[in-house]
């Protein structure tokens, strides 16, 4: 293992802006990590893991400490019956070439989250999701360094927090644990209805009613395809605000002044609103802003794109106006989804 010294770390972030870090490694097996992490600690060093930096974005004064990028390979199939199988998967192999490998394997549970950027050891960490699926709901168990601890161990679903677009490793425990990788059951019955609404949409539209693992992630690459920029083509880090959830009497005052509003009833009762709307509704919508070179994507407003800013400062800076706005017309402050480090 090599550790690099002064590292731009805008390559490490898809959002590419950022300083240095003062360290790096890239971590390609269980001894990289047990061998960079002590020499951090010996040099009293603060520590990092990433995967392929889409969900964060680094201050313009770097970070002083080790990043510890994850490059740990490997997938296996450890049991199988007539019903399901259970497939290991390193952490630092990429997510949608993982859900590819379990979809070609007619097994189902992850197809709905075909595509989404980064590696398998992050997707724990905000408990990835879309048109319907989470991880949380096919993850049996998952490897990693603890950090307080000293010694590696094995966390069970129960055991990592998970809740919507979010876990223990983002919240309680951020930073302590450094994921090497993660253990999914999934099952051998083709996926079933009912869908995700904007994915039955499609289904109907294009006359898709032979329901597979694999036409669904047809389905659900096409439509992402469509809508959101490639970060390795185009700079962002995907849905850059979280869909507010508001009390109903919120809800029902925000409809009758603005009746196209979308927005739709959680367990508790509670709305959770369409963030893209509000940001669109706010005048966001395919904006290019001159004075930071930020912009947003034509098709998803609530994606925030680096056309050339200088600086995470710019980025802050348009990430505000988007704020005000649409505190001043909805009444609702935004929470940012991706990360800004450290
Ligand atoms: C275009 C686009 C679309 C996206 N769509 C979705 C979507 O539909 N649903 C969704 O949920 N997310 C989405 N995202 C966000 C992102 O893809 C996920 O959060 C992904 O899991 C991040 O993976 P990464 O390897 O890039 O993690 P990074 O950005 O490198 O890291 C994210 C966080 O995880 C931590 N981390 C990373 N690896 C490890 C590890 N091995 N052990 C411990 N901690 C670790 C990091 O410290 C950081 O806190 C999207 C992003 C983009 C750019």
């Amino acid at each position: 293992m090599r550790i690099q010294e002064n590292v731009s770390l805008r390559d490490h972030s898809t959002m590419r802006l950022g300083g240095e870090a003062h360290y790096l490694a890239e971590i390609k097996n269980i001894r990289d990590l047990q061998e960079a992490y002590s020499w951090a600690a010996g040099n009293h060093l603060p520590v990092i893991m990433i995967g392929r930096g889409s969900n964060i974005i680094w201050r313009d004064e770097g970070f002083g400490g080790l990043v510890m990028v994850n490059k740990i390979m490997g997938r296996e199939v450890l049991a199988e019956d007539n019903h399901s199988a259970t497939l290991k998967i390193a952490a630092g192999e990429n997510w949608d070439e993982a859900v590819k490998w379990s979809v070609d394997k007619k097994l189902s549970g992850i197809e709905y989250m075909s595509l989404i950027p980064g590696t398998v050891g992050a997707a724990p960490v905000q408990n990835v999701g879309a048109y319907g699926g989470e991880l949380a709901y096919t993850l049996l168990e998952l490897e990693a360094f603890d950090a307080r601890l000293n010694a590696f161990l094995k966390l069970q679903n129960h055991e990592c927090g998970f809740s919507y677009r979010s876990s223990r490793f983002k919240t309680a425990d951020r930073g302590r644990f450094f994921i090497s990788s993660i253990t999914l059951n999934l099952r051998k019955a083709p996926p079933a209805p009912p869908f995700y609404e904007s994915l039955q949409r499609y289904l109907d539209e294009h006359g898709i009613d032979k329901y597979t693992a694999k036409t669904i992630r047809e389905a659900v690459i096409d439509i992402r395809q469509n809508k959101l920029p490639d970060p390795e083509k185009v700079s962002n880090n995907g849905s850059f605000f979280t869909n507010p959830i508001v009390e109903a009497a919120k809800f029902e005052e925000l409809k009758r002044a603005y009746p196209q509003i979308k927005g739709w009833p959680v367990a508790d009762g509670r709305i959770k609103i369409a963030a893209g709307w509000l940001v669109e509704q706010a005048g966001f919508k395919g904006v290019h802003d001159q004075q930071t070179g930020m912009a947003t994507w034509p098709n998803q407003a609530l994606v925030l794109v680096n056309e050339n800013a200088q600086s995470t400062q710019n980025l802050l800076a348009f990430r505000q106006k988007i704020l005000d706005k649409v505190q001043q017309m909805f009444g609702i402050p935004l929470e940012q989804e991706p990360e800004i480090l450290p």
